[in-house]
């Protein structure tokens, strides 16, 4: 199966929106061992959706469309794709229904004839459920080009795109495979360049495909194939051949890892953060059922608050800096004991882009974490621009706490 998308939305290519649903979609059918092989992004045209659908059938036997299926004069998916393929739409009576009901939910009077735009149907079609807008996501399968294709509809905003993606039409497109694919895969804490030759190479001879997700925290790793003990073989090789921190097989996040073992270990977690600013604390919150181990985060800033917050020694600050090594662990140290914690990281850091000096450039950064006492320190010399610097400190920091408490040392104390 080789799957195309295409995105519409002028705004999408003028950049005043993010294209989230790609994004969102491309995560989604990596993990279902079905990654997309092309992705094209449209304007607002009838003309540039034919080309670009035209073009992804060159390529794809599965086409997915967002965006334009809204009743306004703009959202022409429909009545595109319909006479792309020489298709006809029907009424749905069904979703007549919820079109109307969505309306007198929302709205008050008579609902406009155009809404009912979104009860048509593709003949031989089928829907995609919306639960929560009005335009539902649509199916239908054609023969174009001598070959059999599936084409999907989907809404464009991404609060209704992400649920039926993940509900219906993952699930739609795992079951119309021909043979039963078997995926499994893990969270590997370094680069894609890092992670994907050594795995490709080392599963070469199994009847495995390797996909790899890059992102925050490190690069998901997938394994598909249709034999059960194949893939368990080869995530068994993967495992073994790759040198970086790897999580469970069925982990893919570390924060939310990181949470499962505090809880598991019954220990609580805080955090005091300079250059990170509350990025430590907002990634860990972010993860729902966070509050049964996270007491809290300290933002200390300035060295004063360092100073009577985290009660890092003075003579630190004087001596070595806010950005040294003895600063970080003494603001974790402190940390745990302002938040009366079990655990605690922190960060401390050039973000730039002004600031840096020859012994301290932009980049250089210092965390730390530290489990009932035991503690570790982590000098990183980052690349990039202020949010990247950051960004990367919360993912390194989050890695640090992972690495001590999988280590002997408070293995051996807990
Ligand atoms: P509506 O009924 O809201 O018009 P629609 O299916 O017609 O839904 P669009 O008009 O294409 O969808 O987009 C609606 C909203 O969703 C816009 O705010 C748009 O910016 C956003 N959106 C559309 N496509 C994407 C995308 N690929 N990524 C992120 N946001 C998107
Ligand atoms: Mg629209």
């Amino acid at each position: 199966m080789s799957v195309a998308v295409i995105c519409t939305g002028t705004e999408l290519l003028k950049g005043s929106a993010v294209n989230t649903n790609m994004a969102f979609l491309g995560k989604e059918l990596c993990a279902a061992g079905i990654p997309a092989s092309l992705e094209i992004t449209v304007g607002d045209h009838p003309s540039e959706l034919v080309e670009a659908i035209a073009d992804a059938l060159k390529l794809a036997d599965t086409l997915i469309i967002s965006g334009g299926l809204g009743p306004t004069a703009d959202d022409l998916t429909l009545d595109v794709v319909s006479r792309f393929f020489s298709i006809q739409l029907e009424d749905n009576a069904e979703l007549k229904v919820k079109v109307q009901n969505f309306w007198n939910f929302h709205h008050s009077g008579r609902c406009p004839k155009a809404q009912f735009r979104q009860a048509r149907v593709p003949a031989g079609g089928f829907i995609l459920p919306n639960p929560v807008g009005s335009a539902s996501g649509l199916g239908f399968e054609t023969f174009y080009g001598g070959r059999e294709r599936k084409v999907f509809l989907l809404p464009g905003p991404p609060r209704e795109f992400e649920p039926m993606v993940k509900d219906f039409l993952v699930p739609k497109l795992c079951e119309s495979r021909p043979e039963e694919l078997i995926t499994a895969g893990f969270l590997c804490c370094a680069g894609e360049s890092t992670v994907f030759p050594p795995v490709e190479k080392a599963v070469a001879h199994l009847p495995v495909e390797v996909a790899c997700a890059a992102g925050a925290g490190g690069t998901r790793i997938f394994l598909s194939g249709n034999s059960k003990s194949a893939v368990d073989e080869a995530i068994s090789i993967a495992r073994d051949t790759l040198e970086c921190p790897i999580l469970p097989v069925g982990e893919f996040d570390l924060a939310e890892y990181l949470i499962k073992l505090l809880k598991e270990s019954e220990l609580s977690l805080g955090c005091a953060e300079s250059c990170t600013g509350g990025l430590v604390a907002n990634r860990i919150v972010t993860i729902p059922g966070a509050s049964e181990i996270f007491s809290g985060g300290i933002v200390a800033y300035a060295n004063e608050v360092k100073n009577h917050l985290l009660n890092v020694p003075q003579n630190i600050l004087d001596t070595c800096g806010a950005v040294s090594a003895e600063c970080a662990e003494a603001m974790a140290r402190g940390c745990c004991q302002a938040l009366q914690c079990d655990c605690a990281v922190s960060t401390t850091g050039v973000a730039g882009p002004g600031g840096g000096t020859l012994e301290k450039p932009v980049g250089l950064v210092y965390i730390s974490a530290c489990v009932n006492g035991v503690s570790a320190t982590q000098e990183l010399r980052l690349r990039g621009d202020r949010r990247a610097i950051r960004e990367r400190s919360v993912e390194c920091a989050l890695l640090l706490l992972y690495k001590l408490l999988e280590s002997p040392e408070v293995q051996n104390r807990c």
